[in-house]
């Protein structure tokens, strides 16, 4: 078994158990494999061990392995900051785009997405914590954004995308993850299509699914450091 086959192995056996020890949403947990700064043989490598979801958060390194990998089965996932003169490619190219964050981007990824391609599954980046370098919107956005987004053809609002910072403590960590999963919570209460809450990272991904997460996005852990 090659090196990366053998972590993404271990990985989905970790997160079958921390989904077993949450006491509600017992089905399974989805992992996005995040690419960036990866070279595309570490792709194929993971692809030959059955595993199908990609993220990278760089259009145009994006493309360059898209373009690369286009005889494999891959769903892509946009999870990075999103210039609007990008919203093009972006459209062109992924599957999923995980960090939406204003209506101006919205508009443009549902302008550019053509008619025989499947709507662009979408998820609005949060940023609930006042992280001013991050990107994501605040409850009251994320809430208007959300209804935004649903009156656009070409869009498929699936949830929510959200990064908090690193805490010290497991506990930490769990109370913000929590937060969010409430918030997300609510909107699934409105938009009853919603079934994606991606948080987690390799640092902290059992505390997010314990919170209630959905889908984790692994990078060091499954293909080790970057540069
Ligand atoms: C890089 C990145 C990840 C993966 O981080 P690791 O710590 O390497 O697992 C997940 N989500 C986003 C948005 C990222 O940019």
């Amino acid at each position: 078994m090659s090196r990366i086959a053998s972590h993404l192995a271990d990985l989905q056996l970790q997160i079958e158990k921390t989904c077993s020890k949450r006491r509600i949403f017992k089905h399974n947990v989805q992992l996005v494999a995040v690419s960036k700064r990866h070279p595309a043989d570490s792709i194929r490598e993971a692809y030959a061990a059955g595993h199908r979801d990609f993220g990278e958060n760089q259009v145009q390194e994006a493309v360059e392995k898209i373009s690369n990998l286009s005889d494999l089965e891959i769903n892509w996932h946009m999870i990075g900051a999103i210039q609007s003169r990008k919203c093009k490619d972006i459209a062109h190219y992924f599957d999923w785009v995980q960090s939406v964050d204003r209506l101006k981007v919205a508009k443009k990824l549902n302008q550019h997405r053509t008619p025989d391609q499947a709507p662009l599954n979408v998820l609005i980046q949060v940023n609930l914590f006042d992280e001013s370098q991050k990107a994501g919107v605040n409850v009251t956005e994320c809430k208007k954004l959300a209804h935004d987004i649903t009156q656009l053809p070409r869009l498929r609002l699936r949830g929510l995308m959200a990064l908090p910072p690193k805490q010290s403590a497991p506990q930490l960590q769990f109370a913000q993850f929590e937060h969010i999963y409430q918030l997300y919570h609510e909107l699934q209460a409105e938009y009853p299509q919603l079934d994606t809450l991606s948080m987690g990272m390799s640092g902290d991904f059992e505390q997010a699914i314990l919170a209630g997460s959905s889908m984790v996005r692994l990078g060091t852990a499954i293909f080790g450091g970057r540069e």
